[in-house]
């Protein structure tokens, strides 16, 4: 690791006045669709698909929450992360909420002189939960999940689809932004082979990052390489960050290939002079990249 402490971003925890407003649609969003997902929670058995249906709604509502945060200005990871934590709630509580609708409207199918009131006065939504635990549902292959089995698997699912959308939207408010053309940074990467950490590290201790963005492969060496991420303002020159990663390629014993990483400068911020180096690499390497 770097000994060298180099100033890093640091968000401003602004916020664009739109967040909350966008934030507010994606709250309707979770509620139209925890109907799509209870649909297929209900009608498939399979505890594969459930899985993989809830990881679509906590990473739906992740998206949705990421792209609040994005359109809204949102630099304040806290905020999107409470946010998107409230709206995923929102999403959860309102599948509990509409299988206990469809379930009133079973009954009344069954019983058409029986009305909805009737039944909610009897079964309100407390009592409703209650009742589903007790009774628990079949698996496909056999067997039954009930009482404590059906709270461990509603916790579990609501911490994922609960910490999904909240990581997805306190990453994309923690993501670079430029405040003085109150854009966000764009990010583009290039790959020096033939180099490590032994040939950065000097340089980065001399705060030299000119040198370093400009650093060439020694040998072609395909073991190892640093990848610079160069994350800049798409309207000036003057706000960019670098973030470096060292890999190492090596072969175990039993000849499977394994690569191991390790992150030598997180968010870096460069100075006018150092952006424009690192950006002209940048855009070689991309010019470099044949199509397809
Ligand atoms: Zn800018």
């Amino acid at each position: 690791m770097a000994k060298r402490n180099l100033p890093s971003y640091k968000a401003s925890g602004k916020l664009g006045p739109l967040t909350l407003a966008l934030f507010a649609g994606v709250a309707v969003g979770a509620i139209v669709g925890a109907v799509i997902y209870q649909l297929i929670m209900n009608w498939i058995p399979i505890i594969q698909i459930k899985f993989l249906a809830t990881l679509a709604f906590g990473g739906g509502l992740g998206a949705a929450a990421m792209f609040a945060v994005h359109r809204g200005h949102c630099r304040n990871a806290l905020v999107a992360g409470v946010l998107a934590l409230a709206v995923a709630g929102l999403g959860l509580f309102a599948s509990h909420y509409w299988n206990y609708q469809s379930a009133i409207s079973d009954i009344i199918d069954k019983q058409p002189n029986v009305t909805s009131a009737d039944i909610k006065a009897d079964l309100p939504f407390g009592k409703y939960l209650d009742l589903r635990k007790e009774m628990g549902w079949s698996m496909k292959r056999g067997g039954k999940v009930e009482g404590g089995m059906v709270t461990f698997l509603w916790i579990l699912e609501a911490l994922i689809v609960v910490g999904l959308a909240g990581f997805m939207a306190a990453g994309a408010a923690a993501k670079p932004y430029c405040e003085s053309c109150q854009k966000w940074c764009d990010d583009k990467s290039y790959t020096i082979w033939g180099v490590t950490s032994a040939d950065a590290n000097p340089l980065i201790e001399r705060g030299d990052l000119t040198a370093l963005a400009d650093i060439s492969g020694k040998d072609n060496n395909p073991t190892v390489n640093l990848t610079f991420k160069v994350e800049a303002c798409p309207s000036c020159t003057n706000t960019g960050f670098l973030t470096l990663h060292e890999k190492r390629v090596t072969t175990d014993k039993k000849g499977r290939r394994q690569e191991k990483g390790a992150k030598l400068l997180s968010s870096v911020t460069l100075t006018a002079e150092q952006l424009a180096h690192a950006r002209d690499r940048a855009s070689f390497a991309q010019g470099q990249k044949l199509p397809g």
